[in-house]
């Protein structure tokens, strides 16, 4: 009840071209549902092992983000079913994924991460990385991979200012890459604390975890 009643709280205040991707790791497969029964299918999940239970547990129209820290040897376990991979940071790793969709027979789709926060632990490419990936002539011939965005994760920090400075940069690499050919349809960056900041700054894709399904322990 109380599930259903975040989700809908939320939804409430995010703009009809926001997409809400509901993070439920960690957390059962009757709270998922209890989000699912009000129409939510968005869900996303950071652990590979854990993805693969769920998909094999609930409904199948569930569209699955995978939004961790992906390792190339798994990308073969959650190929077969995953709607969006986010959190992509290496061009070997899209090599893969492609390898592992063609053998699935899907186009599978990607966002590229950047690391854009101060904390040295958190994943992502630098914004020369990405724009190198774009510019390599090799991405063309990945055919069962589409990068569809960008995806990225703020400093975990209070300073507001520091936050939308961050995701500023961000905003403004998009419209870069949109100038040179790239548009770019998903801009994925926001979560509980901060989510209505990167709106604010060109997200169109927020990941939400705690605000729905309470803290994580
Ligand atoms: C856990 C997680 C979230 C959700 O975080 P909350 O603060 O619980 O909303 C969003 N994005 C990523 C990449 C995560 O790992």
């Amino acid at each position: 009840m109380e599930v259903a009643e975040n989700i809908a709280g939320i939804k409430k205040q995010l703009p009809q071209d926001v997409t809400l991707v509901a993070v439920s790791k960690f957390k059962p497969a009757e709270l998922i549902m209890e989000a699912y029964n009000t129409g939510h299918r968005d869900f996303g999940e950071n652990y590979v092992q854990e993805l693969a239970d769920k998909y094999e547990q609930l409904p199948k129209d569930i569209r699955w983000h995978f939004i961790g820290h992906l390792q190339s040897n798994k990308v073969k376990y959650i190929a077969p079913f995953v709607y969006l991979i986010q959190g992509v940071d290496s061009f070997k790793l899209l090599v893969e994924i492609n390898k592992q969709a063609q053998k699935n027979n899907r186009i599978i789709n990607c966002l590229l991460q950047l690391h854009i926060a101060v904390e040295e632990t958190k994943f992502g490419l630098s914004l020369d990385e990405c724009r190198d990936i774009f510019k390599n002539g090799s991405l063309s011939e990945l055919k069962n991979v589409k990068v569809c965005g960008l995806m990225a994760m703020a400093s975990n920090t209070a300073d507001e200012a520091h936050v939308k400075g961050e995701y500023a940069v961000l905003n403004a690499f998009r419209h870069d890459l949109k100038a040179d050919g790239y548009d770019l349809e998903i801009a994925s960056y926001g979560m509980s604390g901060d989510y209505h900041l990167a709106i604010e700054c060109g997200s169109n894709m927020v990941r939400i975890g705690s605000s729905i399904f309470g803290e994580r322990h």
